[in-house]
């Protein structure tokens, strides 16, 4: 079972906690989040009257049996949706965000340029890789730290917040600095100390499905960062890889609805990436939107045809205007704005 405590709950509370564990032959592995600490009970079987008797004590805000592997993030236990704010955007909410923004960072310039033309078209948030995870170690690696740098000026400028990968764990902290939202992405969903890591920051981490992984194994994954405590999860469905080759991956848009339905948290997707093909990208989106996701989160670049990754998939700015468009009609089809 798992002890959740109430935020603030005192060294002697969670000590009560683990010293009935033990009185009753349990072990107990403790989560210490900024928000709040999570007891995971560690033994068989699960006794209903000992979880009836923890759940009593003073600091316990519940105590859950484990019945499906995931259970923080499960909707069994929070049936609403989780409100996870990105800068002053909340999704989860009547209204969906758009999060939008070049591959890699290249340059100053491409930045600035692609962060004005987003922020104009209506995105919330920009995104834009410094740390890239390239399938070849020969492509472009990403700017690094001087991307991050960027980031902060175009926030700066424009105002957005800003979203962009950490790889490593041991780049959580510096990542952190910068970035408003930090993205995990598709290669790393199963790098379960990269989840634990940002597990303990208290900064709202973009979840990506792993390309080779089940829903179930997705909200696992969730459920690792959710256990160190932070529970400000935005999940993000980025396509899967099946036998088909005609797209670059294929948007399982059925499994990004399995999830929202499975989960408290917000559930977005990022057609560009599932699709691999701007002109694909528009029809995606709008798919997404009108099967009831949180958002989308889509590669903008001013001159896709020059990127340095990503460019058949990236949307020039006036396109991702034509795109902003279609989806303001369809939010509004579905009761929900963009
Ligand atoms: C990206 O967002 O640029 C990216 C690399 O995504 P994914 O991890 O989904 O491949
Ligand atoms: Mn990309």
């Amino acid at each position: 079972m798992i002890i959740v405590m109430v935020p603030n709950a005192t060294e002697e509370q969670i000590l009560e906690v683990v010293r009935r564990l033990e009185d009753r032959g349990y072990g107990h592995h403790i989560s210490r989040g900024v928000e709040r600490t999570i007891i995971g009970a560690i033994g068989t079987p699960e006794d209903p009257g000992l979880a009836e008797q923890l759940s009593r004590l003073s600091g316990v805000e519940r105590v859950m049996p484990i019945l499906k592997p995931y259970k923080l993030v499960s909707r069994e236990h929070m049936p609403d949706t989780s409100p996870v704010k990105v800068g002053e955007f909340v999704f989860g909410r009547q209204k969906v965000g758009v999060i939008a923004g070049p591959c890699s960072i290249e340059s100053r310039e491409q930045l600035m340029e692609t962060a004005e033309a987003v922020k104009a078209a209506g995105a919330i948030a920009l995104r834009g890789g410094a740390f890239k995870p390239r399938t070849s170690p020969y492509s472009f690696q990403g700017l690094g730290r001087e991307g991050l740098e960027l980031l902060a000026e175009a926030r700066q400028c424009t105002g957005l917040p800003v979203v962009t990968e950490v790889m490593d764990q041991r780049q959580v902290e510096l990542v952190a600095q910068y970035a408003d939202a930090l993205q995990i992405g598709a290669r790393n969903m199963s790098n379960f100390d990269l989840l634990r890591e940002v597990g303990r920051i208290s900064k709202p981490v973009i979840l990506k499905r792993g390309y080779a992984s089940t829903v179930e194994e997705w909200l696992q994954a969730a459920e690792y960062v959710a256990s160190e405590g932070n529970l400000q999860i935005i999940l993000c469905e980025r396509g899967i890889r099946t036998f088909e080759v005609a797209t670059r991956f294929t948007l399982d848009l059925a499994g990004a609805v399995v999830a929202k339905l499975e989960t408290h948290l917000p559930v977005i997707a990022d057609p560009s990436h599932a699709t691999g093909n701007h002109k694909l990208v528009n029809a995606a989106a709008a798919a997404c939107i009108a099967a009831g996701l949180d958002g989308v989160m889509v590669e903008v670049h001013p001159h896709p045809d020059r990127a340095l990754s990503d460019g058949p998939q990236s949307l020039t700015p006036k396109r991702f205007c034509t795109l902003m468009e279609t989806l303001r009609a369809v939010a509004a089809a579905v009761g929900r704005e963009v």
